[in-house]
């Protein structure tokens, strides 16, 4: 008799679905369409394998200038939740554009950020606020609340990695404050092809620069002028700055054109609009910024 009742427990068990929880079962994950690779990792970082995330950009690819393709479409419409950076850093809007045509519920990252407005005759919130690791804490928690909406189930586990991944950006905030002490006040000037360093060079004392403006698309206030130009040269001949750089999306050769004028170095490219390649040291967001803050270091100390 015994025996009988453990075997109809154990058929019991074969035939109760795994609805999420062991790691052992199957259950079905949600997935989550991300714009740019900096908010795909921020999204693995909080979903844990809960969610299977997908990126639309590539790394190196410029989120400005990027041209949406039939592929994405599907990426879009497959999606439980999409995630974009916002603040026209996807150009023409494009990943909001996707997400409506599908009607599907969409985080907005850089949402509840402090902007920095753009000159130039336009008001124009800055987009590139993740380049701050405080205001990425901001991108963390907006993502922590959006996964929790469609997973209520498993909010508290969203909440949990949000807090640790939030403590690591504390973490890099204060080593990059220290890594920084070794450039001196007066040599801090942050010379690259557009101003996507605005967040990152008010918050470390930084003065910054570019030929290109805001965007290397064709959206208001943005793009290359001559003005923008001689502003970089007179810049670099003022501060006396030791070394300019290119960033990892962007042709470099306006930038290496402009150190030959100025008589100074191209110290390396940045890593700004995307992260590294899956396995180099910058595929990560806290990689990127860490070896940013190396080659800014060995540049201009
Ligand atoms: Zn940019």
């Amino acid at each position: 008799m015994l025996r009988r009742e453990l075997f109809v427990a154990f058929l019991v068990l074969l035939t109760v679905p795994n609805v999420g929880g062991g790691q052992e079962g199957e259950f079905k994950k949600f997935i989550a369409t991300c714009s740019t690779t900096q908010v795909a990792d921020f999204t693995c970082e909080i979903v844990g394998d809960r969610w299977e995330v997908r990126c639309i950009l590539a790394a190196g690819q410029d989120p400005h200038t990027y041209e949406t393709k039939p592929g994405d479409t599907k990426m879009v419409a497959d999606a439980d939740l999409i995630l974009r950076n916002g603040w026209h850093l996807e150009g023409h809007e494009w990943m909001m554009n996707l997400a409506k045509d599908a009607n599907k519920p969409v985080v907005t990252c850089v949402d509840g950020v402090k902007s920095l407005t753009l000159g130039g005759g336009a008001e124009v919130k800055d987009p590139h606020a993740w380049l701050s690791p405080i205001n990425a804490s901001i991108y963390v928690r907006n993502i922590v609340k959006g996964v929790s909406q469609i997973d209520p189930e498993h909010r508290l586990e969203y909440e949990a990695r949000g807090e640790l991944y939030i403590a690591q950006l504390r973490t890099l905030h204060l080593w990059v404050q220290r890594e920084f002490n070794k450039i001196p006040r007066s040599q801090r000037v942050l010379i690259s092809h557009h101003d996507a360093f605005n967040y990152f060079c008010t918050l470390y004392g930084f003065q910054g620069a570019s030929p290109g403006g805001w965007s290397t698309g064709d959206e208001i206030g943005a793009g290359i002028t001559a003005e923008r130009r001689q502003k970089v040269v007179d810049t670099i001949r003022s501060y006396n700055v030791k070394a300019i750089f290119v960033e990892t999306t962007i042709n470099p050769k306006l930038v290496r054109q402009i150190a030959a004028d100025a008589g100074v170095k191209v110290a390396g490219s940045l890593y700004a609009d995307s992260m590294g390649s899956p396995g180099t040291a910058a595929e990560s967001y806290l990689g990127m910024m860490r070896e940013n803050v190396i080659m800014i270091v060995n540049g201009l100390k």
